[in-house]
């Protein structure tokens, strides 16, 4: 008997993002260890605030 397919697949290591710790689905061609979201590399530095303090 082979062993279940769910078993198999539960016996794999989730994918998770490095930085954010999101679950990532499974991308075969992709070996990435950061979700989409953080290897878009937006440049968001804490500091800036695009909507407020616009005022010049
Ligand atoms: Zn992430």
């Amino acid at each position: 008997m082979l062993p279940s397919v769910n078993q198999f697949f539960d016996s794999l290591p989730k994918k998770q993002c490095a930085k954010c710790g999101t679950v990532m689905e499974e991308q075969s061609e992709c070996y990435m260890h950061v979700c989409t979201e953080c290897s878009g590399e937006k440049t968001y530095p804490l500091s800036f605030q695009p909507d407020s303090k616009k005022a010049i």
